[in-house]
């Protein structure tokens, strides 16, 4: 038995402009919002994966130590 294929879902808003985008729909993925989700699509032609610059470690009190004494 032959399995049918995802039924394929319109792209969404910010799929505007990429380059993979046929006739409304996706021609990599079947539902494009779930590319979405949790972050930039990988597949993405028009939008540039930005490097995550790690945010930098700030030492907040800090303080010497007194001896004892
Ligand atoms: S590749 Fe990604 S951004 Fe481009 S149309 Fe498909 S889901 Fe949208």
């Amino acid at each position: 038995m032959a399995q049918a294929p995802l039924p394929k879902q319109p792209i969404v808003e910010k799929c505007t402009g990429c380059e993979n985008i046929e006739d409304g729909f996706c021609r990599i993925w079947a539902v494009p919002a779930a590319k979405w989700r949790t972050g930039v699509c990988p597949s993405a032609t028009h939008v540039k994966v930005e490097a995550k610059v790690p945010e930098q470690k700030v030492r907040v009190g800090q303080q010497k130590q007194k001896k004892n004494r």
